[in-house]
């Protein structure tokens, strides 16, 4: 539950309140809105009737119920606003327009010559023009666009450099200079990032505050949310976890490193032990050696892993999802079995600690189209805090 602040100062912060209790509880009445959030009958008045207006909100009509005329109840809209996504990879982009929802109105994808800043500004631009025609929508009614690139930003000498990354973005603001290119509010994350973003908007993290995803793409990387916020670290870099090391002078790792949990758990590990690409439901049918092999090796790195992230973060949950066809990443959860004891080792969990993603193939471009719609949907808990740190007006970062 979303606890809304009376002060007045933070009212954009309540606003993202009483949408995530909208969100949240499907359909829902103005009183039970104030009795969730503990905001006033008058506040929720005031923003449910700015959020009417903008179209953000839509009455859901009046359900029968008991005695008496029964309140009207309001739901998100879902064509109240629209979304951008994007994947900008070494030769290729994908852009996909998506409304409140998350469902897919247009996509398009294409070739890219020159993967630089220079390069992609003005195509992208042109891409997105075209996006929006295609499906008949307005700019005016685009709330903004998430961008997905390889990491890491800002940094030299670390794993994505090689044939996966993208030249010319290390030095330059992405955000920024992606924003005045398209003249639009852009937000720029890794894909494990913007995955954990859509498992908690649409998936099997709706309910949860603080968890962590182990996503399987074309590395592995961790997806945090903490306190109901994608963390980043300081330089967008948290996460990199295919880079720890799970095996002391274990198999050798392109990053320059030895016994990273890329060379056991990856996609491309898995690639690679099967000699090419396969038909992951007949190996699974077969109980191919291969593949087996392949489970329990990943199965003990990812336990080690698993260890470590819960103690290191106290999540309320651990979800595997990403590019990993489901029914391996089902494999994987059974084959971890018991999971050590770590602070998450508690009776009475309403929870699993391990869960497998319901978003299913959500592409990155995907991921990245619910940045925005978080950033307009969730509340920023710490934007109220340092609204009552610094007695003014706050201005959350994301
Ligand atoms: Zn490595």
């Amino acid at each position: 539950m979303a606890i809304g602040n009376n002060s007045g100062k933070t009212r954009s912060y309540n606003r993202r309140v009483v949408l995530e209790t909208v969100r949240l509880q499907g359909t829902v009445s103005r009183t039970e809105i104030a009795r969730r959030t503990a905001l006033t009958t008058q506040a929720v008045s005031n923003i449910t009737a700015a959020l009417l207006a903008e179209g953000l909100l839509r009455d859901a009509g009046r359900r029968r119920s008991g005695r008496g005329q029964p309140p009207i109840e309001y739901e998100v809209n879902p064509d109240g606003g629209f979304t951008i996504g994007v994947e900008i990879g070494p030769r290729f982009q994908q852009s996909v327009l998506v409304n409140l929802a998350g469902r897919v109105l247009a996509s398009r994808t294409s070739a890219v010559d020159d993967p630089t800043p220079a390069g992609i500004g003005p195509c992208l631009r042109r891409e997105i023009d075209a996006l929006l025609e295609s499906a008949g929508v307005a700019r005016a009614a685009i709330l903004g666009a998430g961008v997905v690139m390889p990491g890491p930003f800002g940094i030299e000498g670390l794993s994505s450099v090689g044939p996966t990354a993208v030249p010319g973005w290390l030095a330059i603001d992405a955000a920024a200079f992606l924003g005045e290119a398209l003249g639009m509010p852009v937000l720029v994350e890794n894909d494990a990032t913007a995955a954990a973003v859509g498992e908690r908007l649409h998936g099997v993290a709706r309910e949860l505050r603080d968890f962590c995803l182990v996503h399987f793409g074309t590395g592995i990387g961790l997806g945090l949310v903490l306190g109901g916020q994608p963390y980043t670290g300081a330089f967008g870099n948290a996460g990199e976890l295919g880079h720890v090391t799970v095996e002391p002078r274990g198999r050798p790792c392109p990053c320059g490193g030895q016994g990273c949990l890329e060379c056991y758990a990856s996609l491309h590990s898995l690639a690679e032990q099967l000699g090419g690409a396969a038909d992951v439901d007949a190996l699974i049918r077969d109980g191919d050696p291969r593949f087996n092999a392949w489970i329990d090796i990943a199965a003990e790195k990812l336990l080690i892993m698993v260890g470590i992230l819960e103690n290191l973060f106290d999540p309320e949950a651990i979800v595997f999802g990403g590019r990993l066809p489901d029914a391996v990443l089902d494999r994987l959860i059974a084959r971890i079995g018991p999971l050590p004891n770590t602070v998450s080792h508690r009776s009475g969990r309403s929870v699993p600690r391990l869960l497998r993603g319901t978003t299913g193939g959500l592409t990155p471009a995907l991921g990245a189209a619910a940045l925005p719609v978080f950033e307009t949907l969730t509340p920023d808990f710490g934007a109220v805090i340092r609204a009552r740190d610094t007695g003014g007006s706050s201005h959350a970062r994301r």
